[in-house]
């Protein structure tokens, strides 16, 4: 663990969460890359879950799997898709995973006898924790983002360590950037700065100075604000960036390098200055910016009111989206309410189905009937890990006729489990990171639409899941139609589907919307965007 080289810059939050504090983080992230400095990114989670594997999405939003199967905060995918780097497990830690370390630690005897305490103990685990980031790795920046806002029980820990690290390692290594909100009143036409003020007064009765703040404001900072804001928190006024809202996220970056924000941060870190290079990444926002037309991409899934559950399925359609310069507008449908009666109505107008990845029985019918209505009536589907699943099933029940085909996930007495638990899963009670995570490779069968779109003969990808294809019914599905078309070798596991006679129907094992990057689409949903560029096309 060498940190003699690197500089650390810790990004926390004030005022109210969901200030977008994980995008800031990646456009420091991509700002400091784009001058030729090697990044790192990481999130401190202040919660007591081990990782975010177990929580509910309508709680926590999209679990993200990290090549080496870490499951992680969503931000982590933010992280990979701003800074075009793949993280590990290491870039995301929590309370619960700390607080385990030290208790694993004091039942090994490893604290020689001490009373184990917050200080210094569960300290420098974090601090351990922000510089295991540099284990495999030499990298001229860390970025760690601290979870939760200041004033939080949970954040304190993390918040003590953060103000020892500048001790540790020396004052010109160590940058805190605090993002806050300055509330603008309508009705006075005011923007008010004393919610930040307070919030950086919690933060320095800590022992944390800012030396950057990022103000979120719905309009422009007043040169008065700055003023104030920079009196009361001791912070010059040029480090006061004024962050306002912007259309999409990948405009983030250049907004905050048109205040200054990488060159203040070089200058505080005594970093050599080194030219940026945002040319590709201010391509890749005007692309954005002059989107023509669009395709409806219906998904189908059981959180519809809370976007942030699929948020790198969303993301990647995106990315297929500004490959073709085209708009992505996407129909959200509740599976639990697609019956036979009403699916052709709810997809009628739509270009492109996708079912997403999911646990639990509740809405697999009405995954079923979309993927029916995808087949039968010839629109692009693609399918993702469930998704996959439910096409396997679907193919079962009205293909080959077995009626009462299922995953034995939903109806364990099934006597047609085609999608079934491997013998490595059976008999595993523990819930927490016991699935088939992160990478693993896959052969693609030459002629196929997957090989078609990655152009590859093996490629690498993430999973998440427990439940497998059932090989015992490999040989009737292909003879029907239904063919694997991408296999895990070692194991002989399908991990691509694809069904003949129809434009565009893949469905994987995997999840690719975790490797697409914004200016990187990700080759299926590149072809599953094009084929529904096509379906539009030809229906009109
Ligand atoms: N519930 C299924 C399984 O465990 C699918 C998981 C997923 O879609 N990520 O295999």
């Amino acid at each position: 663990m060498e940190t003699k080289e690197t500089k650390f810059i810790f990004v926390t939050g004030g005022v109210l969460s969901s200030l977008g504090k994980g995008i800031c983080a990646s456009s420091v992230g991509r700002l400091l890359k784009s001058r030729g400095y090697s990044i790192i990114i990481q999130k401190l989670d202040p919660y007591i879950n081990i990782d975010p594997g177990t929580m509910n999405p309508f709680q926590h939003g999209e679990v993200f799997v990290t090549e080496d199967g870490g499951e992680t905060d969503l931000d982590l995918g933010h992280y990979e898709r701003f800074i075009d780097e793949n993280l590990s497990k290491y870039n995301n830690f929590t309370s619960g995973k700390i607080y385990k370390n030290v208790i694993d630690n004091e039942r090994k005897g490893e604290y020689l006898g001490s009373t184990v305490q917050v200080i210094p103990h569960v300290t420098d685990e974090i601090k351990k924790s922000i510089k295991k980031t540099l284990e495999n790795k030499k990298v001229d920046i860390v970025i760690t983002e601290i979870g939760g806002t200041v004033g939080d029980i949970e954040s304190l820990p993390f918040l003590e360590a953060i103000r020892q690290f500048k001790k540790d390692i020396g004052r010109e290594n160590v940058l805190y950037i605090h993002v806050t909100y300055i509330p603008f009143l309508k009705t006075s036409e005011e923007l008010k700065t004393k919610p930040t003020q307070h919030s950086v007064k919690e933060l320095r009765s800590i022992g944390i100075q800012p030396d950057i703040i990022i103000c979120r404001s719905e309009i422009k900072l007043t040169d008065e604000s700055k003023d104030k804001i920079s009196l009361f928190c001791d912070v010059e006024k040029e480090a006061i960036i004024d962050a306002i809202d912007v259309k999409h996220i990948y405009e983030v970056p250049k907004m905050l390098q048109k205040e200054g924000l990488d060159s203040i941060a070089m200058y505080k870190l005594n970093l050599k200055y080194k030219p940026s290079n945002m040319e590709n990444w201010n391509k890749l926002v005007k692309v954005i910016n002059n989107l023509e037309g669009k395709v409806r991409i219906g998904i189908i899934g059981k959180y519809i009111n809370l976007k942030d559950a699929y948020k790198s399925i969303i993301e990647a359609l995106n990315h297929g989206g500004y490959f073709f310069k085209k708009n992505i507008e996407i129909k959200w449908i509740n599976s639990e309410v697609l019956n036979l009666d009403n699916y052709e109505n709810i997809l009628m107008d739509i270009d492109g189905i996708l079912v997403p990845g999911g646990f639990g029985v509740r809405g697999i019918d009405g995954k079923i009937n979309a993927v029916r209505y995808a087949r039968e009536n010839k629109v692009p589907y693609l399918g993702i890990c469930l998704g996959m699943q439910c096409a396997v099933i679907e193919f079962a029940i009205n293909v080959l006729g077995l009626k009462d085909a299922n995953s034995s996930e939903f109806n364990s007495k099934t006597k047609n489990p085609v999608i079934g638990l491997m013998i490595e899963q059976k008999g595993i009670n523990e819930k927490g990171g016991t699935m088939r995570l992160g990478r693993y490779p896959c052969r693609l069968k030459k002629g196929s639409l997957a090989y078609k779109a990655y152009r590859k003969n093996m490629v690498y990808e993430r999973h998440r899941h427990r439940y497998e294809f059932n090989n015992k019914y490999k040989q009737i599905m292909e003879d029907a139609g239904l063919k694997i078309t991408g296999l895990y070798p070692e194991k002989k596991l399908a991990e691509i589907i694809e069904i003949e006679n129809h434009p565009w129907f893949v469905a994987v094992q995997f999840h690719p919307e975790f490797k697409s990057r914004p200016d990187r689409t990700h080759p299926l949903f590149k072809d599953f965007i094009h084929a529904a560029i096509r379906r539009s096309q030809s229906v009109k």
